[in-house]
């Protein structure tokens, strides 16, 4: 525990909440597919950043979350190794029929960021797919601009991670082109953007599609009090992570 409490300080990593998991120094100390962390080396991505090392385990423990970095410290994957973890747990359980919906759906605020979240998951599934020792985990992407048809191959073989605007995915499940019956996680990127862009409302009605208990996590560079009263409404028992500038 001492051991644990200086990786936090070292990391500038503030905690709170209950049963906080051990932070992580390597991603080799996850149980993370070998593809995957052969993949983040090749991409120079050798050492978890602070809100990876609280992040990561975190999430990997199921528990909600409100994960508060700065722009640029790697907050992205952090959420979705998450996942992709989540998406292969499932499929081993229980394998994806044709047609089903997502088991984690990642909310961003705007179009650029929904489309380089889902570049980064296509980055990762294609690493998963690489000798064929895992099952295919196929990401979407649901934004303005992308059209149905797009969108056909994956929303008929079945969808496992879904990255959306929220506008664009209402309309979808209004019109009962996705469903999130199959849905668990849930993580919205940039929340406090989210809220200021007025799509507190969208959200809401997107939550009340989902019929499993789900695990919750937040991401943002800042925590003011919407946020707060937001996180306050829609998450269970979640533990935050703060993570600060060195020297700030
Ligand atoms: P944020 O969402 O917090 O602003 P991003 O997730 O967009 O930050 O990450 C910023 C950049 O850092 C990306 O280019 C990403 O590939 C890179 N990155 C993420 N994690 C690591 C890491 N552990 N080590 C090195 N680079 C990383
Ligand atoms: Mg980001």
């Amino acid at each position: 525990e001492a051991e644990n409490v200086a990786i936090r300080e070292q990391n500038h990593i503030l905690v709170e909440g209950d049963a906080i998991p051990p932070p992580i120094t390597h991603f080799a100390d996850m149980k993370i597919p070998a593809p995957i962390l052969k993949y983040l080396k090749i991409k120079g991505i050798n050492d978890p950043t602070p809100i990876q090392i609280q992040g990561i385990p975190t999430a990997f423990a199921g528990r909600d979350m409100i994960g508060i970095a700065f722009t640029g410290s790697g907050k992205t994957l952090a959420f979705t190794l998450p996942a992709v973890m989540a998406a292969l747990e499932m499929e081993a359980r229980l394998p994806f029929q044709k047609g089903e919906g997502p088991v984690a759906l990642m909310l961003c605020p705007s179009r650029e960021l929904a489309r380089q979240t889902y570049e980064g998951c296509v980055a990762i599934c294609d690493a998963l797919k690489e000798k064929g020792e895992y099952p295919e985990i196929r990401p979407m992407l649901c934004m303005g601009g992308v059209s149905l048809s797009e969108m056909g191959d994956v929303l008929n073989k079945g969808v496992h991670l879904a990255i959306a605007t929220p506008g664009r995915l209402m309309d979808l499940l209004e019109k009962r082109k996705l469903n999130l019956e199959n849905c668990k996680y849930l993580c919205f990127d940039e929340a406090d953007r989210m809220i200021d862009m007025g799509f507190e409302e969208d959200v809401r009605t997107i939550m009340s599609f989902f019929k499993h208990q789900r695990q919750t996590l937040l991401f943002s560079a800042t925590m003011p009090r919407k946020i707060q009263d937001f996180a306050q409404s829609s998450l269970i028992d979640p533990i935050l992570v703060n993570v600060g500038r060195a020297g700030a």
